[in-house]
């Protein structure tokens, strides 16, 4: 071996092992760096009042149950005593849908994204018109024609993107309903018909899952947390359901959505914005923490509270009052151990709310001869052969009206109304050869008044020009804007 060769070894050898050393260096290094972490761990752990249930801690492999992000953005409700840290992890593992994403859903989602509720579910099967972005706050303008659980999950999306958000966007039916509530812990009805406010509730008592339910219509709201504590049906210890209190639908023709009563947006606010109050009370109690092997359940321990149904009345003084609610009614339809309503027969279809509910929209209560389509209406001469009375209200009456027209608002019963109509000098007593034709806003309360006007005739009771010919026009200023005027306002 040449000399050369075994120097040029050494060398070699001589900086592998300089190599090797520094290695060894930063390796030691590296686990002092670690063990001192450690110790530093240990250190702290002793140092904080830990002790949270490893459910709790998750998977998130920190000493903390909740993240940096969430300490900062739920700081403000969590350093309340009614919320704290155990009721905050409540909301995250809480799963709440809101079943309507209109003037109650829109707040009452916001608020409770807000709060960091772990999961939303939204149900709506409407789309965003422009008529309620007066108090529908999560919709927008540009978002006018779509989806209102899309434009919704927008919205919240952007106000707090932590949550999951689970959307439904169709209408609830009881076929439907049943799988969609199972996946929730608490049910939100936002919806504004007793024909949903029946499915909701039923549906609830058979999945046992507790109700905040509100309603809100022209300067009025109320609002009733049911089937709280949500036993099964029989239960007398559980809270009472919809039907408990009421029983009976409203008559079909006095229900009235806000598309025809009215609504002030900020009275509607104020119920969904409740509603979301209420949820979170449910929620974040009882105020101590019960843990089981299946995380952790919201409503196991609650104490029976007594339900009461909230009053709010926009323009009266006080503007809230309380009415307390009896429990659960012992010969319910849905709730008692005398319930007929089940889940077989919610799921295969028999019933139907609708009817229950004694809904025909539109209500078609008149022979073809009675009634006369707006464009045919238009056509006819305007020289006092015929006599139009608007059953509009006097408010939007006197927003848009026809020239020469009587304004005889429709009042829900037809005997008091033909007395007006009379008063008026809208039911002339001479109308012979006269025609008289009677309209409202989409044209069902004006077929209600030309039924009226047809009984008193046929009762011999009504003017002395005998055989009157009366018809209502068909679709009301709706059809009026549709098939004559394009002009005319669309509110
Ligand atoms: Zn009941």
């Amino acid at each position: 071996m040449a000399f050369t060769s075994i120097t040029d070894q050494i060398t070699l050898l001589h900086s592998q092992i300089a190599a090797t050393e520094s290695q060894l260096l930063n390796l030691r290094a590296q686990l002092s760096a670690a063990e001192s972490r450690v110790e530093t761990a240990r250190h702290l752990e002793q140092a904080y009042q830990g002790g949270f249930p490893a459910e709790w801690i998750g998977e998130t492999l920190s000493r903390w149950p909740l993240s940096g992000e969430e300490y900062k953005r739920y700081g403000r409700q969590m350093i309340m005593k009614e919320v704290g840290l155990h009721g905050q992890l409540r909301l995250k593992q809480a799963k709440v849908l809101v079943v309507g994403c209109g003037g109650l859903g829109c707040p009452a989602a916001a608020y409770l994204a807000g709060a960091g509720v772990g999961t939303i579910g939204l149900v709506d099967g409407d789309t965003v018109e422009a008529s309620n972005l007066h108090r529908q706050i999560a919709h927008s303008t540009s978002r006018v024609g779509l989806s209102k659980v899309e434009s919704a999950y927008e919205y919240l999306r952007e106000l707090n993107p932590l949550p999951n958000y689970e959307r439904h966007p169709f209408h609830l039916s009881p076929t439907t309903a049943p799988d969609v509530f199972s996946a929730y812990d608490l049910v939100l009805d936002c919806t504004d018909h007793p024909t949903s406010r029946y499915l909701i509730s039923d549906t609830c008592v058979l999945a046992g899952k507790p109700l905040v339910s509100a309603s809100a219509l022209k300067t009025e709201g109320q609002l009733i947390v049911l089937n709280n504590p949500p036993k099964p049906p029989g239960d007398p210890t559980g809270g009472p359901c919809y039907r408990c209190v009421f029983p009976k639908p409203p008559p079909a023709d006095s229900v009235l959505s806000c598309g025809e009563g009215g609504i002030l947006g900020p009275v509607v606010g104020v119920m969904g914005v409740l509603q979301a109050l209420e949820a979170i009370k449910l929620l974040t109690s009882p105020s101590k923490p019960s843990v089981n092997g299946n995380g952790i359940s919201p409503f196991e321990q609650q104490e029976s509270p007594r339900a009461s149904m909230l009053l709010f009345s926009a323009f009266s003084s006080p503007q809230f009052r309380t009415i307390r609610m009896r429990a659960r009614h012992a010969s319910c339809a849905a709730c008692s151990s005398m319930a007929t309503i089940t889940s077989q027969h919610l799921t295969d279809g028999a019933l139907d709310y609708a009817a229950f509910c004694g809904l025909t929209h539109p209500i078609n209560l008149l022979s073809p001869q009675a009634r006369i389509t707006a464009a045919d209406f238009a056509r006819l001469p305007r020289d006092g052969s015929n006599i139009l009375i608007d059953v509009r209200d006097e408010t939007q009456y006197a927003m848009c009206a026809l020239r020469g027209s009587i304004n005889v608002p429709w009042s829900g019963s037809g005997q008091k109304w033909i007395e007006t109509a009379l008063q008026k000098g809208a039911l002339p007593m001479d109308v012979a050869g006269r025609e008289l034709f009677v309209v409202c806003r989409y044209g069902n309360d004006s077929q209600l008044a030309v039924k009226a006007i047809q009984d008193v005739m046929e009762g011999g009771a009504g003017p002395s020009g005998t055989s009157v010919n009366v018809r209502d026009i068909r679709g009301g200023f709706r059809a009026w804007r549709a098939e004559v005027d394009g002009e005319w306002p669309e509110y």
